[in-house]
């Protein structure tokens, strides 16, 4: 069986097991969406927020792209999708929460830790990743002696926290910080052990999701 002949089967046991099924959801669905949750992901085929969180069609509103990155609040030109979902969750939705996703073994945080292979041609996955550049400088300057494997790591848990700061410089989602609406959280789920932990801004450590 080939990859793409699994997804059509998929579907079909979709409709069947789930659509069909829960049609009560489905029906509630077709009226339209109230997630409370924005998720910033990974595109990273092995992250995906829904089975994570073991979630249901209308619980989490996505936003996937290489690396879990948020960009700055900036109007000038350029096409901003990450801006517009953000905009469209928390200012048409009115989620109440939204958590940065990232994970172990990210690509796109080597790309910018490590730079991009010679071996593969790129044009896009540099520029965007570098807009988490801050997050490799802080680990180069704080832990110089720890392993490759180990700075990667803080690396991908810094690369949330650039995404962090980033979208408090939206200032419908800083009103929202404000007026106890809405609230940030950075998660990093560790694909080796199978290990969540949340990000704690009063002691800046990712702690164990118990
Ligand atoms: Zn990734």
């Amino acid at each position: 069986m080939t990859d793409f002949t699994k997804l059509i089967e998929g579907y079909r046991r979709f409709h069947d097991n789930y659509f069909v099924a829960d049609e009560q959801l489905f029906a509630e669905l077709s009226q339209g969406q109230k997630p409370s949750t924005l998720v910033i992901a990974c595109s990273d085929s092995r992250v995906d927020p829904a089975i994570v969180m073991d979630c249901k069609p209308g619980d989490l509103f996505v936003v996937r792209n290489v690396a879990n990155l948020v960009p700055p609040y900036e109007k000038g030109g350029g096409y901003h999708g990450v801006s517009a979902a953000l905009e469209f969750a928390v200012r048409a939705l009115k989620v109440e929460h939204i958590i940065v996703l990232g994970h172990r073994q990210c690509g796109g945080i080597k790309a910018l830790f490590e730079g991009i292979p010679d071996s593969m041609e790129s044009e896009f996955i540099g520029p965007w990743v570098n807009m988490a550049r801050r997050a490799a400088d802080r680990v180069r300057a704080d832990y110089p002696d720890s392993s490759a494997d180990e700075k990667l790591c803080e690396c991908e848990m810094g690369g949330i926290i650039v995404s962090l700061e980033n979208l408090r410089t939206f200032p419908w989602i800083q009103s929202g910080l404000n007026e106890g609406t809405l609230k940030l959280h950075g998660w990093y789920f560790d694909i080796v052990s199978g290990e969540m932990r949340a990000y704690d801004d009063n002691t800046l450590t990712f702690n164990t999701l118990s």
